[in-house]
């Protein structure tokens, strides 16, 4: 191997100490004084990698190794080390690290890659601290909302104050944005948060595309009775009609077999929630994704056509309000191709698969092509403090990434070229 690993487990170890939430797990809000203590500690390894260091205005960490072509486009590689409030120690972490082993690496050999490589750790990927997430990438993809810095976490405090606590100047955040052309590809490593690599029986995966959700909320109106009076036929029972409506969303998307669509209803609220009272209104959510764009149309158009079914069924007024609904997005074809190559070049039978959790991968979509490697996870647990991933496959994951980043600078250089 290239890369040394255990450099890398021993980085893995401390940085796990950051926000260390009982004996695995782990709690390292966006924007904290913890993620501070942690941009810190990796800005001195990124250091020693023979970086230059600094937190955007978006509170991005980024560490940028100089290039043979400082002019040239650069190979972004990162993700993020911000956590679930119960999370583990892996998601996110591990792609930060990889990417500061691949920088060490380049040093350690000699190597000035042929053009740039920067590698950032993402501000606020996980979303839950002012439920809406990705916020560094889209702040260096220019896709930051109108009244995103006002939004407020769960103790009045606002993006804009807890950037300003963090040293950043929010008022700069549209800075962040890096000009069209400028990033060349971005490579992520991430464990895979689902089961299938270790079905497999691979450490490492190739990933062709990350699925697009879209989040729906459906609220349906009824009428509120006394449960003891009021007869059967004669009611407009909004959970009822919900009820109905949640069964049939797993039947429809369950209809195709062999497809990697999948439909989630995750958050139900009934009105007024009173065990003698029938519920009057009922509120859900629709969680879809799917990688294939025009097959996640059809479901949706099947779940709402058979949603205004069933409420006339049930004598309900449905409303559906759209919350996300963001594209799927594909790597790169010549990046997978690359990766495909140097994992064989392993000895490693290394499956391709899609993505259904979204990364900050997926709004680097949006300004250059893009690469990620998954690594097995046990029993496909994550967002869960039994969240683990082994050393080894860590190690084969980061070497195959250090590899790939040697042909994807290479190649970057000779696109200018030619
Ligand atoms: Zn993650």
């Amino acid at each position: 191997m290239n890369i040394n690993k255990s450099r890398l487990q021993e980085h893995f170890e401390i940085i796990s100490q950051y926000g260390k939430l009982g004996e695995t797990g782990l709690c390292r809000p966006a924007l904290s004084s913890i993620e501070k203590e942690a941009f810190s500690v990796v800005t001195g390894w990124m250091k020693e990698a023979g970086m230059t260091v600094r937190i955007d205005h978006c509170g991005n960490l980024i560490g940028r190794l100089e290039g043979k072509n400082p002019e040239g486009p650069i190979l972004m590689i990162g993700s993020h080390l911000d956590s679930q409030p119960y999370g583990g120690r892996f998601d996110g972490t591990s792609g930060v690290l990889a990417g500061v082993e691949v920088a060490m690496t380049f040093k350690e050999q000699g190597i000035i890659p042929e053009v740039p490589i920067e590698v950032v750790s993402f501000c606020d990927e996980e979303s839950w601290r002012f439920r809406k997430g990705l916020f560094g990438s889209r702040g260096i993809a220019g896709k930051l909302e109108p009244g995103e810095l006002e939004r407020k976490d769960k103790d009045g405090i606002t993006r804009r104050q807890a950037l300003i606590d963090f040293g950043c100047d929010p008022d700069k955040v549209e800075e962040c944005a890096y000009a069209p052309g400028s990033i060349g590809a971005f490579l992520e490593l991430h464990i895979e948060q689902g089961p299938y690599l270790e079905e497999k029986d691979r450490p490492v995966g190739i990933v062709t595309g990350i699925a697009g959700p879209l989040w729906l909320t459906v609220e349906l109106q009824g009428f509120a009775g006394h449960a003891g009076s009021v007869p059967m036929n004669l009611r407009k029972d909004a959970l009822l009609g919900a009820s109905k409506m949640i069964g049939e969303i797993n039947r429809i998307v369950r209809q195709v077999e062999g497809i990697p669509t999948v439909a989630t209803v995750g958050s139900i609220r009934v009105f007024p929630d009173a065990p003698n009272s029938i519920p009057e209104k009922a509120e859900f959510t629709i969680d879809l994704r799917d990688i294939d764009l025009k097959r996640r149309n059809d479901f949706e158009q099947k779940i709402r056509t058979m949603i205004g079914e069933v409420a006339d069924e049930f004598n309900l007024a449905a409303e559906i309000k759209e919350d996300t609904k963001l594209e799927p997005v594909e790597c790169a074809d010549w990046i997978q191709e690359i990766m495909v190559e140097e994992s064989e070049s392993m000895g490693l039978d290394s499956p391709k698969m899609m993505s259904g959790p979204f990364h900050d991968a997926m709004v680097m979509a949006s300004l250059c092509d893009i690469g990620m490697i998954f690594v097995r996870c046990k029993d496909g647990i994550s967002h869960n403090p039994n969240e683990f991933a082994s050393f080894d496959d860590l190690a084969i994951g980061t070497e195959l990434l250090y590899k790939t980043a040697r042909r994807v600078t290479s190649k970057l250089n000779s696109l200018i070229r030619s």
